[in-house]
């Protein structure tokens, strides 16, 4: 049976009636919701007190979070917003779970209850998801309901959601910019490593360097990536990204960093008139869980080796590799020679 322990913990044990360390575990379990079979995960304690067979229970409060794990596997499995989905949501725009009702012109408990226990209907889960994906529709939404609002927090909510109109836009066209550039490489599999450009794939890279790197500058960054690419082609004959990399005096630069750093979270430090560093920032909610096992295991062995060092020290390490040697001043580096990478 495929249970794993989560943590022991002192409770007044129902079963036995002692006071004692019961064991906390989870194990996948299966329910049947809306007529469908749904696998989920599910949390249950354990006396070593009782007998087998005798010995399981689950307290009313993790009853109700395994049936919401239920539901929410319910609603993966049917591309719908989860509680969790909806959670992010709301901090996105900053709203309270009222809030968020009163904005869709809901009962006031709705979202609440969607968050808690109930899945919502298709109508409900259509509107979630295009106040997601369109701040605009978001905005439009407030100002329809404005009355449910006081004055001063209609602005608040109002100012919240249009930075991230701002922010969600710039990225799109951002977005769009770089693909523009790439769509020259369409035809160069030796030059993008044999795919298309992922950029959610790249801004997560950036995000596992961030938040593994003590200080991550730009200079290191490019060259991280260029390693990890050239790592992943080597062993698995694409690269991860399909970014294309540059020969440049200070190693390889990828085709569009500008554009890059524009989407990925960072601020710049200002040395003296002439030169900008910048300093990416780790990402929030960052989780390793986004990559492929085959993917993590580059990533890390990466990470292990380049780590500590500086931009400049891995600026010199690159000099010396035969993809940076054999190509000249602002060539393209070819996947052909990345392969050959020294790591
Ligand atoms: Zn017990």
């Amino acid at each position: 049976m495929n249970s794993a322990l989560i943590n022991p913990i002192k409770i007044e044990c129902p079963l036995c009636g002692e006071l004692h360390l019961v064991d906390r575990r989870t194990r996948i379990a299966t329910a049947t919701i809306k007529g469908e079979i749904i696998k989920y995960q599910e949390e249950y304690y354990v006396c070593e007190n009782t007998e087998d067979g005798e010995n399981e229970f689950v307290p009313s409060k993790v009853m109700d979070a395994n049936l919401l794990a239920a539901r929410d596997a319910y609603r993966s499995a049917h591309q719908m917003f989860t509680s969790q989905d909806i959670i992010n949501l709301r901090n996105r725009y900053g709203l309270t779970q009222r809030e968020l009702a009163k904005l869709l012109g809901w009962g006031e408990a709705t979202v609440s209850r969607y968050e808690t226990k109930q899945i919502q209907d298709e109508t409900y889960d259509d509107i979630l998801h295009v106040v997601s994906e369109d701040a605009l529709e978001a905005k439009q939404f407030l100002t329809r309901n404005k009355s449910s609002f006081d004055e001063s927090r209609y602005f608040e909510l109002a100012t919240l959601i249009e930075k991230d109109i701002e922010r969600t836009s710039s990225d799109y066209l951002t977005r769009r910019l770089l693909l523009s550039k790439y769509s020259e490489f369409q035809n160069s599999p030796l030059l993008t490593g044999g795919i298309e450009l992922d950029i959610d794939k790249i801004c997560n890279m950036v995000a596992f360097f961030a938040s593994h790197c003590i200080g991550l500058f730009k200079v290191k960054l490019m060259k991280l990536l260029w390693y990890t690419d050239a790592l992943f082609f080597k062993e698995h004959g694409r690269s991860m990204s399909g970014l294309v990399y540059q020969h440049m005096p200070m190693g390889a630069l990828p085709v569009g960093h500008y554009e890059l750093m524009n989407l990925v979270p960072h601020e710049e430090i200002y040395n003296d008139y002439e030169n900008t560093s910048y300093r990416i920032l780790p990402k929030e909610q960052y989780d390793d869980a986004v990559f492929t096992s085959e993917e993590l295991d580059v990533l890390y062995r990466v990470f292990r080796k380049f780590g500590s060092y500086t931009g400049t020290d891995l600026a010199d390490y690159m000099h010396n590799e035969v993809a940076y040697i054999q190509t000249a001043d602002h060539a393209y580096i070819p996947y052909s020679l990345s392969a050959k990478v020294s790591l």
